[in-house]
């Protein structure tokens, strides 16, 4: 320790020792040193010692060196001018015990007494004014920004104090708004924008103002034909600033993109519109709009995906003998009673029900789960609302036939419609203007029948089919002058099978042209074997399928010359009931009979043709049909014959009685003057080589 206290131990001279001098030193606000000029501290005030963080004792041993920043440069030069010029004032980096520094105002003076030269420092931290005089600077400088930014923003900004005035407007406000900065600073807002009053704008800035919660708003502001969105902010000093844009372009953007997406809309609702249209067309029935086919086969599967073991029944419904209203009133009257039945069939389904046609006068209706009693209960409904007269130009009286099938398990839509078909025929059979089931055995009908088609086919292609031969015996001269074909199939499980079983399925699955030129080609072949017997004709069964074909006499033609056969050798046998309503076929009859071929009239008096219309059929023979033959024992059937032949006479056919079994037939025939006669009784059909005809020498006849 170097001395005692110099307040302790006050030298003589020191000019400290006076009172006042010594109660400033003391009690100065300021940090206060007595130092010699190589830097000794000899004395620290209380403030001092506060700042520095030592002891007076304690500066006394570290001196100056000991509170000076060395990192401060400007110590070296404060140091110099106290030397020099006796004074030094300035701001230099003072430390602190604890190693810390602040910045300091330090002034230092040297005096003199009597014992030479001393300085008297007194410093100050700057550490708070500093730091204020920092945060004045940012302020200036973020004020100054914020007064560039308000000038180069797009927006327009107005500043008002909570008294209206008017304290700050920027250029874009000035331009925009047309006034002068100069004119509108310090005036009231409201006389300076008048056009303001009585605005949205005018309430949201009062609002503003007094409750000091921004607000946005958007608006046209007519002062200065403005489309504006508008923010106002309370301002932290008082009063409110206003930032408002114009937002014409994105006003007329929004109302383009507006119209645009109205288009689209539009546009994409007319799409829609027309796929539903579309998609409606196809499944519907356009005349009565009903499903088609398609719909309902789309819509019973769109309930099996959800309920797949939903049971379903079919209902086939036919109007009974339409095609004679549509015949006779015409197309039109048909369409309108078709309409209204239409209409009497939705009334009666129940919701969930589905009511389709399928073109024509066939109307289905699909239920879905419901007891054949309930099933009953509909069909009865509707073969009675079908009863109800129908006013379509004249009032119309029809009735209805239904076909019914149901599926108990996993329906097949196609399976039942097949098998409501077949009832209906049923319904038909029995009388029409009722219902049928369809049953067990036309299941087994149906599965058969579909067998019999697969058979059939392979028969078409190996050697299963045949022909047989019956003779049809000249009743006057005792001689065969008619030979009928009948094919017949000897089916390898099942032996010999009917023509009457297997000919209506060839029909049906369109086999039977097929099958129809297998027999003409056996036929003129078996022909040409007995072409020397004088007058002998082969004739072939021809069904409506074959005839409704032009191509006839031309096939006809090519296996006559493929034989070599003379055209009179053959006949064709074709139905009074397939000649029942076509004129064209009547041309290609002609067409036959002009090569030569003869024709016969085979079932005759079954076909409901009148006997008027026989004569415009260019006939050679007609075939009275057996089942007169077996009523020829009573007075009506006797009858019946007798004016069938008379007229067959008329137009100058010979006539064949059909099936004839008794002696009895015979002798009545004979009476009748009927031409030639074939039955049971005559020859059995059979094998060519027991038909009793001479073959020519060298000809295989055992
Ligand atoms: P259909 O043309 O009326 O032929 C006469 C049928 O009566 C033959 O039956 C014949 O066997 C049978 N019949 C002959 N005499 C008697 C008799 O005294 N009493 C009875 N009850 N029946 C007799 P089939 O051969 O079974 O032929 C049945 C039908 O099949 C034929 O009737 C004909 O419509 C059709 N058919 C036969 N062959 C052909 C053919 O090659 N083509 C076509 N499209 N149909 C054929
Ligand atoms: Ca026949
Ligand atoms: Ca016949």
């Amino acid at each position: 320790m170097v001395a005692t206290s110099p307040l302790t131990d006050p030298p003589v001279h020191d000019p400290l020792t006076t009172t006042v001098f010594e109660s400033l030193f003391v009690h100065g606000v300021d940090g206060a040193l007595l130092a010699t000029p190589d830097g000794r501290i000899q004395r620290a005030n209380a403030r001092a010692c506060e700042l520095l963080g030592w002891t007076e004792e304690e500066l006394t041993v570290i001196g100056r060196d000991g509170i000076a920043d060395r990192r401060d440069r400007r110590w070296t030069a404060a140091v110099e001018a106290q030397t020099r010029e006796g004074f030094f004032r300035g701001v230099l980096r003072v430390r602190r015990s604890d190693g810390s520094t602040f910045p300091a105002e330090l002034t230092s003076a040297e005096f003199f007494d009597g014992s030479g030269r001393r300085d008297y420092v007194t410093f100050r931290d700057l550490t708070a004014e500093e730091a204020e005089a920092a945060r004045t600077a940012e302020t200036r400088r973020a004020a100054a920004e914020v007064v560039d930014s308000l000038e180069s923003i797009s927006d327009m900004y107005v500043g008002v104090d909570v008294d209206w005035r008017v304290t700050y407007i920027n250029a874009q406000a000035e331009a925009r708004l047309g006034v002068r900065r100069a004119d509108v600073l310090g005036g009231d807002l409201w006389q300076t924008f008048p056009a303001l009053d009585g605005t949205v704008f005018e309430d949201a800035y009062r609002r503003v103002m007094s409750t000091g919660r921004p607000e946005t708003l958007e608006d046209f502001y007519g002062g200065a034909q403005l489309w504006t969105e508008v923010r106002v902010y309370p301002l932290r000093r008082g009063g409110i600033g206003i930032y408002f844009r114009d937002v014409a372009e994105r006003k007329a953007l929004e109302a383009e993109r507006e119209q645009l997406l109205a288009a689209e809309r539009r546009s994409r609702q007319a799409a829609e519109q027309a796929q539903l249209d579309l998609a409606h067309r196809a499944t519907h029935d356009e005349l009565t709009g009903l499903l088609n086919r398609f719909g309902l086969l789309r819509q019973v599967q769109e309930v099996l995906l959800g309920r797949p073991d939903a049971g379903l029944t079919v209902m086939f419904i036919d109007l009974d003998r339409f095609k004679l209203i549509n015949d006779s009133l015409g197309h039109g009257s048909g369409d309108q009673l078709l309409a209204v039945i239409a209409g009497r069939l939705s009334a009666v389904a129940r919701p969930g029900d589905l009511v389709a046609r399928f073109g024509g006068d066939e109307f289905i209706l699909a239920l879905f789960d419901t007891p054949r009693t309930a099933v009953d209960a509909l069909a009865q409904q509707v073969v009675t609302v079908v009863r109800a007269p129908v006013d379509v130009r004249a009032r119309l009286l029809v009735t209805t036939s239904i076909g019914l099938a149901s599926s108990a398990g996993a329906a097949d839509l196609g399976t039942l419609l097949r098998e409501a078909d077949a009832a209906l025929y049923r319904a038909k059979d029995a009388g029409r203007d009722r219902a049928a089931w369809f049953d067990e055995e036309m299941h087994r009908a149906s599965v058969h029948r579909v067998e019999v088609e697969r058979d059939l086919r392979r028969a078409l292609e190996s050697d299963e089919l045949y022909l047989d031969y019956q003779p049809a015996f000249d009743l006057r001269e005792d001689s065969i002058s008619h030979v009928e074909a009948l094919v017949r199939w000897r089916h390898p499980e099942r032996g010999v099978v009917s023509p009457e079983e297997f000919i209506p399925v060839a029909e049906d699955a369109g086999l039977i042209h097929r099958l129809g030129e297998r027999v003409i080609a056996q036929a003129v072949e078996q022909a040409a074997a007995w072409a020397h017997v004088p007058g002998v004709r082969v004739w072939v069964n021809v069904s409506a399928q074959q005839l409704a074909d032009p191509g006839l006499p031309e096939l006809l033609t090519a296996h006559l010359d493929r034989v070599g056969l003379a055209p009179d050798r053959l006949g064709i046998e074709v139905t009074e009931s397939s000649l029942a309503d076509s004129s064209r076929l009547t041309c290609t009859l002609a067409e036959v009979r002009a090569l030569g071929v003869a024709i016969a009239i085979d079932d005759f008096g079954t076909g409901y043709s009148s006997l008027a219309r026989l004569a415009s059929f260019p006939a050679d023979v007609i075939k009275i049909d057996r089942s007169f033959v077996a009523d020829l024992g009573s007075p009506r059937g006797h009858a019946v014959l007798a004016g069938i032949v008379t007229l067959a006479h008329a137009i100058g056919a010979h006539v064949i009685a059909e099936g004839v079994e008794t002696l009895p037939q015979l002798t009545v025939l004979r009476e009748l003057d009927v031409d030639s006669a074939c039955g049971y009784l005559l020859a059995r059909p059979g094998d060519p080589r027991h038909v009793p005809l001479p073959v020519r020498q060298g000809d295989d006849n055992p």
